[in-house]
Parts: structure tokens; C-alpha cells; sequence
């Protein structure tokens, strides 16, 4: 039961080749051509006779298209390849990425600080505790640390202080840009 899903996993990983297509005759090639009314399902023009033309799937099978006649479409060479590099792989790597970090694979390398991953967390009043242990942090005297951060943060913005005031605007300021403006109108 779970073997059927995981065997699919498998072949969908990003290790793994993308899935088999069938390799169509000539006698298939030629009926999906004329189905599709000789038509590139990509730029909607005529696939003239001399034009080379690929058997493109609408829904990429890595994406979880059908290799059937549903989903098979005709499309120029030179259009198949621009939509397969341009649209069709970022989307791909996309479902890819978007499927690890589901499964819980992806991990950031840079936990966000304070965050739930972080050894750290700030408490609302302002302390730095372990957050494993709750116990408050110092401190480390070696610069390399991972949690260094914290000492050169925290004097540089001590907790429950206001920011700086903003300069405030001169309203001769303002006058003169209006003076400008009439100037050049
Ligand atoms: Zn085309």
C-alpha cells in the first residue's frame, strides 16, 4: 500500500530521471499531427510541411501529466524548446522545492534569529534566554560564535528605548520647493 506511493516518490525525485514517455510511430506521430490539425499548441500557427516539430506534453509529466493522447500535443522544434526551458523547468524545480519543504527535507541554513529553530530566544522584557534550558544567556567571549549576534546587538539597541527622533522638516523647506515649482511653470 505505502510501497505504491513511495515507489512514485521515487521516481519523482530530483535524483531520479523524469518518467518514461512512450516513443510514438511514425503512423502515431502522423495522427497526432493531423488531430491537432497541424497545429503548434504553443504559438497557435501552422506546423508547415519541413518543419521540425516535437510531441510536447501540455502538463509536463514531471508535473503529473498523462502520457496519453490527451495530453500529447504538436508544437514547433523551436517553440517546444524555448516553453520547456522558460516555463516548463522552473516549474518543475518549483513543485520540487515546494514538495521537500513539505516533507519536512528542506531546512534553512540560516534559522531566523530568535526564531523556533534558533539556541536563543528573546523574551518580552527584553532578556536573551537559552531557549532550551530558559536560563539567562551571556555573552560568548569567542567572536565566532553562532549566537555573537546577540552581544553586539544588544547594547547597540538596549531594550524599552526609543529610537532617535527624526530631524523634523524646516517648513522654509517646503516653501522653497513650492517657490521652485512656480519658478518653472
Ligand atoms: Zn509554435
Amino acid at each position: 500500500m505505502t510501497s505504491a506511493l513511495n515507489s512514485t516518490v521515487h521516481q519523482r525525485g530530483a535524483a531520479s530521471p523524469a518518467p518514461r514517455r512512450k516513443r510514438l510511430s511514425t503512423t502515431e506521430r502522423l495522427a497526432l499531427l493531423e488531430r491537432e490539425n497541424a497545429t503548434c499548441h504553443l504559438c497557435k500557427g501552422i506546423i508547415q510541411p519541413g518543419q521540425a516539430w516535437d510531441v510536447s506534453h501540455e502538463i509536463p509529466l514531471e508535473l503529473g501529466g498523462a502520457d496519453d493522447d490527451e495530453n500529447r500535443k504538436a508544437a514547433h522544434r523551436k517553440c517546444h524548446r524555448v516553453h520547456t526551458a522558460a516555463v516548463d523547468l522552473p516549474t518543475i524545480a518549483k513543485a520540487k522545492r515546494n514538495y521537500a519543504k513539505h516533507r519536512g527535507a528542506a531546512v534553512s541554513r540560516q534559522p531566523m534569529r530568535g526564531g523556533r529553530r534558533d539556541a536563543l530566544k528573546k523574551r518580552m522584557d527584553g532578556t536573551v534566554v537559552l531557549r532550551a534550558t530558559g536560563k539567562p544567556w551571556k555573552p560568548a567571549s569567542s567572536p565566532s560564535s553562532s549566537v555573537a549576534y546577540h552581544a553586539e546587538a544588544s547594547p547597540a539597541f538596549p531594550p524599552h528605548q526609543a529610537p532617535p527622533p527624526r530631524p523634523e522638516r524646516k517648513p522654509e523647506g517646503d516653501g522653497d520647493e513650492g517657490a521652485s515649482e512656480r519658478g518653472q511653470s
